[in-house]
């Protein structure tokens, strides 16, 4: 489950088609056929981890330049691609981990036959 979030991986065939582009979905997975637009993740998550990342990125500046003083733009050629990139990869992450967490638990939900054990 979590090398499936890690890659991207469809949760049925593991084939990795679960992205269409850098944070977008497929519609279904171009192997197996899974659905992906049944499961609603939505961009709850975007948020949270946009404030986390943007957190992290600012005690390291700071940190940065408290220790070193850099030059201003030490600070734009760092800090910009690394906030981009922690965020793209973070959405990544949390939207393929949620959809994985949702297909395991409608599987569950049709082992025990429909009966609500949650
Ligand atoms: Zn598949």
């Amino acid at each position: 489950m979590r090398e499936a979030a890690l890659f991207g991986s469809c949760p049925r065939c593991g084939a990795r088609t679960l992205f269409d582009g850098l944070i977008k979905f497929a519609n279904k997975c171009s192997r197996c056929g899974l659905d992906y637009s049944r499961f609603n993740v939505g961009d709850g998550p975007a948020a949270f981890l946009t404030l986390g990342v943007g957190t992290i990125i600012v005690v390291l500046a700071l940190w940065l330049q408290l220790s070193v003083e850099p030059p201003w733009w030490v600070h734009v050629i760092l800090w910009v691609p690394l906030t981009i990139l922690g965020v793209i990869a973070g959405l990544r992450f949390t939207k393929a981990w949620l959809l994985v967490a949702e297909y395991q638990r409608r599987a569950e939900e049709h082992r025990h036959d429909g009966s609500d054990l949650s």
